[in-house]
């Protein structure tokens, strides 16, 4: 789809109708922290919030309530005639949209979907009420520490894909001649997120999902380590002591499907990852 790219000071139709068009048939994604910030503010614990409100193993808000604007239902958080019951812990791309975020080659842009700025077709009033600059925008809509817990993840699913490589790489897995690891990484890229759920089954997508940390924690960065920290002693735990090449086989897959269901929170394409992923362990193979 065209994205039109965005700078800092581009001045746009910025304030919201509060018609919650966009609260409507959306796809809003959650990362670990951003579920951890809904289930504060809805005063659940993650784990019901989890439960009650999210599909995708923790992945995505469900969008399960009434049929609003053209006939879509409406997020699970959404009520009719009052907004959003979790403004405060609202997910990053709830403050962000129209807008979406892009990182490339370390960079962020912003961008919006399209030629025509989104809030056009369902709310055209849009254009009558104030107008403001994407940093404007940005400010008002405290996107700051949410977008520092999106980096921090990207981050984080990369240190697990490296624990991946190397109990493929490292362990003498890759040279005993496996031909199934790999093959199974790129399988994991195309599954959908609930049999990739079911793959990684409740241990592991509990300590990645709903990992835990006491609700006091108000810093995303502080947040993120205290989660890194904890899938470490897991992994520790689990991957301290393997044997045979099976037991490196499926610990190499369990590991990379966690990578991959935590990119699907993020909103990275887990396919092209996957795919990526596989090829630069074989060019390393190849090089070595
Ligand atoms: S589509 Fe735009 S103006 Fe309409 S409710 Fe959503 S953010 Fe507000
Ligand atoms: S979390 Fe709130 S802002 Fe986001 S889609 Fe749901 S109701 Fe709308």
């Amino acid at each position: 789809m065209q994205t039109t790219q965005l700078s800092l000071e581009d001045i746009l139709p910025l304030t919201c109708t509060r018609s919650g068009t966009c609260c409507h048939g959306n796809l809003v994604l959650l990362n670990p922290w951003e579920l951890f910030s809904l289930a504060k503010e809805k005063k659940n614990t993650p784990r019901e919030f989890r439960d009650l409100y999210t599909e995708y193993g923790g992945t995505k808000l469900r969008f399960d309530g009434k049929a609003g604007w053209k006939n879509k239902k409406a997020c699970s958080q959404y009520v009719d005639g009052f907004g959003c019951s979790v403004h405060l812990g609202r997910p990053l791309a709830c403050r962000l949209f129209p807008i979406g975020r892009q990182i490339h080659s370390n960079e962020v842009h912003y961008i919006y979907q399209g030629a025509k700025f989104p809030c056009l077709e369902g709310c055209p009033e849009v254009v009558k009420l104030p107008h403001l600059s994407v940093g404007e925008y940005l400010q008002g809509q405290e996107t700051e520490h949410f977008e520092k817990a999106q980096d921090a993840y990207l981050e984080l699913m990369q240190n697990l894909a490296d624990m991946a490589f190397e109990l493929f790489l490292d362990t003498g897995l890759a040279e005993s001649g496996d031909t199934k690891t790999l093959p199974l990484w790129e399988v994991m890229g195309n599954e959908s997120p609930e049999v990739l759920a079911n793959r990684i089954g409740h241990e592991w997508l509990d300590c990645l999902m709903i990992p835990e940390i006491s609700n006091d924690c108000v810093d995303p960065i502080n947040f993120v380590q205290k989660h890194t920290e904890l899938l470490q002693v897991k992994a520790q735990e689990k991957f301290s002591a393997l044997n045979t090449n099976q037991e490196l086989h499926d610990a190499s897959v369990m590991i990379m499907g966690v990578a991959l269901h935590l990119a699907q929170g993020i909103g990275a394409n887990r396919k092209v990852l996957a795919e990526h992923w596989c090829d630069t362990a074989k060019d390393f193979l190849k090089n070595k």
